[in-house]
């Protein structure tokens, strides 16, 4: 940008000169970029539901209109379709929500044993089905953070989910809480979701919590998946100053580590 500027002389008065200042735009492109992809990736995941769904009612009009047999079977996967846009939008808006308030540090000291504990209860009849074993190893005593309760639900259950969803069935996974020390020697209180089913190519895992990024798009579709899961978790954990530690030995099994700060004071609210 050049602007013509006046500057006082030496010998009084003024003179124009010329002014010269470099933006570097290249940030803000990328996040210009970035916001577009999101937008272009969130319509065409809303828009394969919504054009499943027109093509049934269609069929469901015309040629199924009188076969009593199709309609139920047509209708099943039309409520597919349904819950898993209503699951995108509800990932959406919870990412919209978290990355708002990513400034806003939660302050009340919560004990995640309990919300874990609860996680793992509501993934029963996902367990079940998959016929997947939880080991549950967590402390008697409770392991408090400076957290917000539903941001850690929603964070354990992508976690844990996801280990029965894409770990091996009818394996094991291991759900389990740790004290350990960061690289730089704060104290963590660390939760670790282990399973031991076909793990992750070294290749993918710095790409996992980038949103709607996928191993194998139809594998997650299959799952229910929205491909914003692990954003989502990747969010909360920096907003509760955490970090996520993936690893993952090929045709092992994974392990998504959730790192949060010790705080400095521990009594729960
Ligand atoms: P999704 O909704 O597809 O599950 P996520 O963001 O939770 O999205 O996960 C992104 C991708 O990471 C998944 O689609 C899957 O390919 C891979 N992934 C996540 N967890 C595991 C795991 N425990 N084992 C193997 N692959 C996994």
């Amino acid at each position: 940008i050049i602007t013509p500027v006046p500057v006082p002389t030496v010998f009084g008065g003024t003179d124009k000169c010329m002014l010269m200042t470099f933006h570097d735009q290249t940030p803000l492109r990328r996040v210009e970029e970035m916001r577009a992809d999101f937008v272009a990736n969130a319509s065409h995941e809303l828009r394969t539901p919504l054009a499943a769904l027109s093509g049934f009612i269609d069929t469901l009009q015309g040629p199924a209109k009188d076969d009593a047999r199709a309609r139920e079977r047509f209708l099943g996967i039309m409520h597919t379709q349904a819950t898993r846009m209503a699951r995108l939008i509800d990932d959406l808006l919870s990412l919209s929500r978290v990355e708002l308030s990513a400034h806003v540090r939660p302050d009340t000291l919560v004990d995640i044993v309990p919300i874990i504990r609860q996680v793992a209860d509501g993934l029963e009849p996902l367990a079940r089905e998959r016929q997947v074993t939880v080991d549950i190893d967590l402390p008697d005593t409770p392991a408090p953070i400076a957290g917000d309760r539903e941001e850690l639900l929603r964070l354990f259950e992508n976690l844990i989910e996801n280990a029965l969803k894409y770990g091996a069935s009818g394996g094991k996974v291991i759900v389990s809480l740790v004290a350990a020390a960061s690289g730089e020697g704060a104290p963590e209180i660390r939760v670790l979701v282990r399973d031991f089913g076909p793990g992750i190519a070294p290749e993918h895992l710095p790409r996992l919590t980038e949103r709607f990024y996928r191993v194998d798009v139809g594998d997650s579709r299959a799952q229910g998946g929205t491909g914003l899961g692990l954003s989502l978790v990747k969010h909360i954990l920096n907003r509760h100053r955490g970090r996520l530690l993936i690893e993952s030995v090929p045709k092992n099994g994974a392990t998504f580590t959730a790192c949060f700060p010790q705080p400095k004071t521990a009594v729960v609210a």
